[in-house]
């Protein structure tokens, strides 16, 4: 199969595109290089079944493909806050732009959505069938309702012209090949302990996240593909290892053997209080079911970094 990955030079793109690979796909990267990075698919130009393509999903844009996955757009709070209005077109021309190539070659779209959907939520753990508490004005609001549009565009894609959609809710997901300054907080703590700085946790950091490590993640997103049972979602993706940020750093901290200490800043406006993912319909839908444990993904994840920065 020819699959078409938006943003496939960046996180989560450039993962997805190696299993793709070793499984013997080819695979199309479109990528403006905005956040995605040429040091993440360096390794794939060698080979034949890989291809590069520079493009700006906010541009229309016509390839052919056999399937598309849609990952193209900043993800990380301080750059998708960079350029807010930008930020919106990646979404909302960027969804119409994938759906308009995807009709005319009548192949399936999966676009990656977010957690972010459910904005700071009083239901907890989060289900597919919580609509949210989103703010329409915040600074924030680029993002998540960005993302929120895009979907609606998908579904009505779906009812005005029976368009085959996959809809992924992505929760918050780390390991090799986070941007370093990607300003997330895991990218963030593990860089500052190993050299030996103040993690900045922000606010009183008793906020939580919930963490899930990239090859569980992208489990998901090869069986999401793989489903032909009409399956549409939107289905939550991640894991359950929940922590407040406070307890996170402390994990980091110890992982790392680091001197490093907590030192507590603003905490940005509209930070969720709390997030997890309800992974029932995932589990049931798809048989997805995220194996490995926070520990184990940690210290792969600080590995990478540790060569990152010696590097
Ligand atoms: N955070 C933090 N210190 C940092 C970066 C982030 O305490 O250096 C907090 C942030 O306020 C949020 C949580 O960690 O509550 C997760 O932030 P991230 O940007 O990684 O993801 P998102 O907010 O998009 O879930």
């Amino acid at each position: 199969m020819r699959v078409l990955i938006t943003g496939g030079a960046g996180f989560i793109g450039s993962n997805l595109c190696e299993r793709l690979l070793n499984a013997g796909h080819e695979v199309l990267c479109v990528d403006n290089f905005y956040t995605g990075s040429k040091n993440n698919i360096i390794e794939f130009l060698g080979n034949n079944n890989f291809e590069m393509i520079r493009r700006d999903i906010s541009e229309p844009f016509f390839i052919y493909a056999d399937f598309i996955v849609n990952l193209a757009c900043p993800a990380s709070v301080p750059y998708y806050q960079n350029d807010p209005l930008k930020t919106m077109k990646d979404n909302i021309y960027g969804i119409f732009n994938v759906m308009e190539n995807a009709r005319r070659l009548k192949i399936p779209v999966l676009h990656t959505s977010t957690s972010e959907v459910y904005g700071s939520p009083s239901v907890h753990p989060q289900p597919e069938n919580y609509n949210g508490n989103v703010n329409t004005i915040s600074a924030r609001s680029c993002y998540n309702e960005g993302k929120r549009a895009a979907e609606t565009i998908m579904f009505d894609y779906r009812r005005q012209y029976g368009m085959d959609i996959k809809v992924a809710r992505v929760f918050n997901t780390y390991g090799p090949k986070m941007l370093e300054n990607d300003g997330r907080v895991v990218s963030n703590f593990i860089v500052q302990a190993l050299k030996g700085e103040d993690l900045t946790v922000y606010g009183d950091g008793k906020q939580t996240r919930s963490f899930c490590y990239i090859s569980d993640l992208i489990d998901g997103i090869i069986l999401f593909m793989e489903n032909k049972s009409g399956f549409t979602g939107p289905v939550n993706l991640g894991n359950n290892y929940e922590f407040t940020m406070i307890d996170f750093a402390k994990l980091v901290i110890s992982l790392t053997g680091s001197k490093s200490k907590m030192k507590f800043l603003e905490l940005p406006e509209d930070d969720p209080v709390q997030r997890n993912p309800d992974l029932t319909l995932a589990k049931r839908v798809l048989g997805y079911n995220p194996r490995v444990n926070i520990e184990e993904g940690l210290k792969k994840t600080i590995s990478y970094f540790d060569r990152i920065i010696k590097r």
